[in-house]
Formats: structure tokens, C-alpha cells, sequence
């Protein structure tokens, strides 16, 4: 399944990472694509919203990976990956991103996942693609 939406405001993409929360579930993989303030992590805030995530959402550039618990869900865990600053792949498997990435409790999202082509390597994965279309729309596939 494929759906297109432009968003008019960063709120509009939160609003609709919320929607998004809804129809996913533990060992999904979310990678989310698009350049330097595409709205990556804006999109990340919605889905933490939507899994009643209370923290606040930054994007973890230099710690590499956040690890979210979840309270009301089956689901344990939301993991945000952030790979802007990896140098390898290594770094990520030194810190135990094996122990989340597709497994049944977790859901993990990804921001930079081209950085990460072995890892994801036969993961079923569902990709949002988002791209700057001016100021303050942004055109965001979701294929499932
Ligand atoms: P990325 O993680 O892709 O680098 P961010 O989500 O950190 O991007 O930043 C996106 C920036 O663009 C934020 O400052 C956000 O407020 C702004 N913005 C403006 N319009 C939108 C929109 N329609 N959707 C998402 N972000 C938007
Ligand atoms: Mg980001």
C-alpha cells in the first residue's frame, strides 16, 4: 500500500506520524528518507505522540540511538536511530542495535537508513519518503 500526502506545516506532519502510529506494530522497521530538515525527526514526534510517548523527541545525532519504553502496548519499545554521524555499521552492532532492530517487541525507526545497507539487508521494512517541497510543505510517501 502507497499513500502520498503533502503537509502544509510541521504540525500537519506530526499529525500524521500520529495517524501512522495506529498501523504499525512490534518488529516493524520504519525508515524514514529525505535530506537535511526533510522532517524526519518532526515525523519521528508524531509516531512517539501517537504511542502516547510523553519525552520529548530529538533526533539522537551523536548518541546514535534513544530507546523509548512503551507503557500502554504490547509492544516494549520505540527505538530512534539516527546514523548522520555512523561511520560504520559496526558502531551501531557495538552498541546492541541487534538486540531491537526487527525483533517482535520493538519498533524501530530510522532516520540516514542508506547507511545501513547490510544490517537491513532481507528486513521487511516500511519506508516514509520525505521531501521539502518549499518553506513549509513537504511531500511524504508511506509504503507499506
Ligand atoms: P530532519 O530530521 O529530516 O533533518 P527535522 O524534522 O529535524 O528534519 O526538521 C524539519 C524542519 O522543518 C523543522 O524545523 C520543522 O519545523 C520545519 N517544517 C516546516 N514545515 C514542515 C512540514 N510541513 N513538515 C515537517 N517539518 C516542517
Ligand atoms: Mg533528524
Amino acid at each position: 500500500m502507497i499513500m502520498k500526502v503533502i503537509t502544509k506545516s510541521t504540525e500537519e506532519t506530526i499529525k500524521l506520524g500520529e495517524k501512522i502510529a495506529s498501523q504499525i506494530q512490534g518488529g516493524d522497521i520504519i525508515l524514514l528518507q529525505g535530506d537535511l530538515g526533510a522532517g524526519k525527526t518532526t515525523f519521528m514526534k508524531g509516531l512517539a505522540q501517537g504511542l502516547n510517548i510523553s519525552e520529548n523527541i530529538t533526533s539522537p545525532t551523536f548518541t546514535l540511538m534513544n530507546v523509548y519504553p512503551l507503557k500502554s502496548s504490547n509492544t516494549k519499545q520505540l527505538v530512534h536511530i539516527d546514523t548522520y554521524r555512523l561511520k560504520d555499521e559496526q558502531e551501531l552492532i557495538d552498541i546492541g542495535v541487534e538486540d531491537y532492530l526487527g525483533k517482535p517487541n520493538t519498533i524501530c525507526v530510522i532516520e540516514w537508513p542508506e547507511k545501513l545497507p547490510h544490517l537491513l539487508e532481507n528486513k521487511k521494512t516500511t519506508i516514509v519518503a520525505l521531501k521539502n517541497i518549499n518553506e513549509n510543505q513537504r511531500e511524504i510517501i508511506v509504503e507499506f
